[in-house]
Parts: C-alpha cells; sequence; structure tokens
C-alpha cells in the first residue's frame, strides 16, 4: 500500500499523502461548492485566488524579489527550452533595435532593420553551459531553432570526462560569448546526477548591476535549495519533481523583460531579421499580462503546487532553508552508505557536484567469488554486463523491501535514487540501511 513504500522516481515524483487527500476531496467538491476544482471556470475567482496565493507562497518560500514576476505555463520543462530562446533572443533583437536608433539618430524603420540584420548576422550569440543530458537537449533546441551559428556551447562537460557527463568543467575555461542573448545552464542534471554546488560565479552580476542575463532550468531542484534569485533573468521548472504534479511549469523571470516593446519586437520584425516567432503561448509577458490565464491552464495543477508549498511553509519557520538541511542530511546518508562500500558501488559523478536530488550509482560487484579492488576492475565488470547482473539483484531486493522507483534512465541504466521533498528522512534512512545490508550480503 501507499503507506507501505518509499519512491525513489525521478518524475513524477512521490507527493506529500495529505496533500493528495485534499485533492482528491477538492476534484469531487471545492470548498462545498458542488463542484470539483477541474470543473470550475479558469476564469472565476476561486480560480484567481488559487494562482495568487501559490504564487505569493512561492515567492515567501523562496524569498523571491518583488521585481520578478511568476507564472504558470503548459508544455513541461520541454517547452520552457523553446520559450526561453524566443523570449531572450526577442529582447535582445528589441534591445539592438534601440541602441541602433540611438546610434543612427533615425527613426526610420527600414534604415535600422537594415543595420539590425547586420548586427542579428555578427552579434547574436546565445550560451549554453552542457553539464548533462537535460541541457544537451535545450541547446538543441536552441540549434533547431536558430540554427547552429548563433548558438555557441560555452563548455561540455563530456570533454573533461571521457566523453560522459559527471564533471563540471573548471570556470576558467569556458567560453562565454560578449553579450550573449542568454547563458544557459541546467542547476541539477536530473539523468547524470551532477547538481551545480553553488551559483556559478563567473556568472555573478557586476557591482554596477550588469553581467550576464543567466537563464536555468531547476526543474529537479527546485524548493530543495536556497537560489540567488536577482542573479538570474529568467528561472523555470517542471512541476512534477519538488513542487507537485504533471501539468504545469513555472517561470520566474525579471519584470524588466516583461513590457512589450521590450520582449516583443513583433513578429514582422522578427520575421524579417529570419528569426523565429514565438507561438502565443509562449510569449511571457502574454502570459503574465493574462495572470498566467491567456489560454485554459490547469488550475487543479496549480491547486496542488499552492497545497505543496503551504505544507513546506507549515513545517519549516526557515522556510527553503530548512529544507535545504534535510535534503543535505537525506543526500549524506545515502552517499555515505554507498562510500562505504567502494568494492561494490560506483557513485557516477564526481564528489564535487553530486547532486543532492538525484544520487545515480552504479553496483558493479556480482558476487563475493568475483571481488572487484579497484576502478579499472569496476569498469571492466561494466563492460562485461555483470553489473546489470547485481543491479538487477539490487532493485528486486530494494523492491521487496518496497523500496521503488530506484531504476537508472533508460539512456545511462543504473540506479538512481530520486531525493526530493517528499522523501521522508525514515525512507532516506531505509535505502541507507539497504545499500549497507545489499553490500554485506
Ligand atoms: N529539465 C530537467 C532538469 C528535467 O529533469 C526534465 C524532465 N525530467 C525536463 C527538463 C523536461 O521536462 P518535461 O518532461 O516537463 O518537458
Amino acid at each position: 500500500s501507499r503507506a507501505d513504500i518509499t519512491y525513489f522516481g525521478a518524475g513524477p515524483a512521490y507527493l506529500p499523502t495529505d496533500v493528495l487527500e485534499l485533492a482528491s476531496q477538492a476534484l469531487l467538491d471545492y470548498n462545498g461548492t458542488g463542484l470539483g476544482i477541474a470543473e470550475h471556470s479558469h476564469r472565476s475567482e476561486l480560480a484567481s485566488n488559487i494562482i495568487k496565493e501559490a504564487k505569493e507562497d512561492l515567492a515567501t518560500y523562496l524569498d523571491i524579489p518583488s521585481d520578478y514576476e511568476t507564472i504558470f505555463m503548459q508544455a513541461g520543462g520541454t517547452g520552457e527550452f523553446a520559450a526561453s530562446v524566443y523570449n531572450l533572443v526577442g529582447a535582445w533583437v528589441a534591445r539592438q533595435y534601440a541602441a541602433i536608433a540611438k546610434e543612427l539618430g533615425t527613426e526610420d524603420e527600414s534604415a535600422i532593420v537594415d543595420a539590425l540584420r547586420k548586427r542579428v548576422e555578427s552579434d547574436l550569440k546565445v550560451d549554453y553551459i552542457i553539464t548533462g543530458s537535460w541541457s544537451l537537449k535545450a541547446y538543441q533546441e536552441a540549434v533547431r531553432l536558430l540554427g547552429p551559428e548563433y548558438v555557441n556551447i560555452v563548455t561540455d562537460a563530456r570533454t573533461v570526462n571521457g566523453g560522459k557527463f559527471g564533471k563540471i568543467p573548471d570556470q576558467s575555461t569556458w567560453k562565454l560569448s560578449k553579450d550573449a542573448a542568454f547563458v544557459y545552464y541546467c542547476d541539477n542534471e536530473t539523468v547524470d546526477g551532477v547538481e551545480f554546488p553553488e551559483f556559478p560565479a563567473v556568472l555573478a552580476p557586476k557591482e554596477d548591476g550588469t553581467g550576464p542575463i543567466v537563464v536555468s532550468d531547476m526543474s529537479s531542484n527546485i524548493l530543495s535549495r536556497r537560489i540567488p534569485v536577482s542573479n538570474y533573468s529568467l528561472i523555470f521548472f517542471g512541476a512534477q519533481k519538488n513542487l507537485g504534479s504533471t501539468g504545469v511549469a513555472v517561470a520566474i523571470l525579471k519584470k524588466s523583460f516583461l513590457p512589450p516593446s521590450v520582449v516583443q519586437p513583433g513578429a514582422p520584425l522578427l520575421r524579417k531579421l529570419g528569426l523565429p516567432i514565438p507561438p502565443i503561448i509562449f510569449q511571457y509577458e502574454i502570459i503574465a499580462k493574462n495572470n498566467s490565464l491567456y489560454n485554459t491552464l490547469s488550475i487543479f495543477d496549480v491547486y496542488i503546487a499552492g497545497q505543496v508549498l503551504k505544507k513546506l511553509l507549515r513545517t519549516y519557520s526557515n522556510k527553503v532553508d530548512g529544507q535545504q538541511a534535510v535534503a543535505e542530511n537525506k543526500a549524506e546518508l545515502i552517499y555515505s552508505a554507498l562510500e562505504a562500500h567502494p568494492e561494490v558501488y560506483r557513485i557516477v559523478p564526481d564528489k564535487s557536484v553530486r547532486s543532492k536530488m538525484n544520487i545515480c550509482f552504479r553496483v558493479t560487484k556480482v558476487s563475493i567469488s568475483t571481488p572487484f579492488t579497484d576502478e579499472t576492475n569496476n569498469a571492466n565488470s561494466e563492460k562485461n554486463g555483470n553489473v546489470d547482473e547485481a543491479e538487477k539483484a539490487f532493485l528486486k531486493e530494494a523492491t521487496a523491501l518496497h523500496l521503488t522507483g530506484l531504476k537508472g534512465h533508460r539512456s545511462v541504466g543504473g540506479i538512481r535514487a530520486s531525493n526530493y521533498n517528499s522523501v521522508p528522512l525514515e525512507g532516506a534512512e531505509k535505502l541507507a540501511k539497504f545499500i549497507d545490508e545489499f553490500a554485506k550480503a
């Protein structure tokens, strides 16, 4: 039963049972209205209140400054890969338009557009820091939308780790473009178990407030640690890991990117420049102006997210800092259990970038009769397919103990324990104990 299991799935993730109990009631009859929450109009007052409270509680929990706007969107994290490109390239074009008009001292559109076309060719760049399969996907989307000539790889982590993800290259080697439309990174790589230990120093704003326009995908670690929100122009995340159920994505963005004249230079202008025109549902300023209700939003999903936030605020008087301490403690328990048996387990990412949320490891030992004493032997055993056997046994025994959802992503294999906020401390303790006992057996 639900009460027996601890679920370590990577997303959709486990949701707090009391939140689901409330949600199931709300689905049938919201606040005694006789209608369920998924049946009420998204334009009703109760729907706007649900959105308003979820936004306020998110802002309180993460200390989001007042010059930021939060919007609820659809199409998941993947939709945001595209939305971030459209909106921030649009903002870059609008800035250049204004700058060229000033430089030329003219308002003549055709003269400005001629100069702008050249500037797009010579200067437009979007920067991607590739540290795992999700930032790689975002990069590929940018290439698909813009063309490779406009997309710069700041660094590709595979180049420093034998062709695989698992490290973050030293920031001194990063190749940032001058005045990029934005610099993109994924704060926590869900598949590869790589998390930025802190905000990358080379992207920090300068004292005068200028600096790179930073975009981050925080789909799998949002709400688990404190983030310096004001260092970002855009933070986005799908809800289905730490926030709520599948179906909504959230964008937190600096309001200065919102005025239509700045964000959206207009489809005709983009067309003249050969740049992609955003579908209207991906235009941040349109969604913001309409209180996330430009089209029909799933209020039920926003409600669940809102209840998760209320629970977090009730649980931790010091808000995200409280949750962060718990997440670190749980991750430490699991990593320590793995480290205690290096002959059996190999943690995939480098120690300096280990994710607190997605703990990825290989089980490399099959039986006492085939001992592996060092990394080389472990690597050989992985090639020989012994790992598969060992990992199958690990997963089978874990499942028998009701520790579920531990299978690694299909693209990389192995084991992945997703230590999201809803995994209780006792769940992490149970897993750590099992890791130890399995190794000893
Ligand atoms: N970014 C990250 C870090 C993710 O983990 C995921 C999904 N697991 C995505 C983006 C894609 O999200 P979605 O499936 O909601 O499009």
